[in-house]
């Protein structure tokens, strides 16, 4: 009967344990995968910094926005 009950809680034990560790891993390469520029200069940046960083001028009306949504400010030679 103790021996029964011993053998559960280890085994919760080891299952517990075992979740924390993946969770451990999981967070690592979640960390690594996330790009930080001052710490990881080779890496290409995914996250929404890259917006602000990719920031493209309309040689026309001379605004700044971001190059995904880049839209046409409305002049006729606007290159957007
Ligand atoms: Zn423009």
């Amino acid at each position: 009967m103790f021996g029964k009950f011993l053998l559960t809680v280890a085994v919760i034990a080891i299952i517990w344990f075992g979740y924390k560790y993946l969770g451990h891993l999981a967070e690592l390469k979640r960390r690594d995968s996330s790009p930080r520029p001052s710490e990881r200069p080779g890496r290409e940046p995914r996250d929404a910094k890259v917006d602000a960083e990719a920031m493209v001028e309309c040689r026309v009306c001379g605004t700044w926005q971001p190059s995904r949504t880049a839209r046409s400010c409305g002049k006729a030679d606007c290159p957007y």
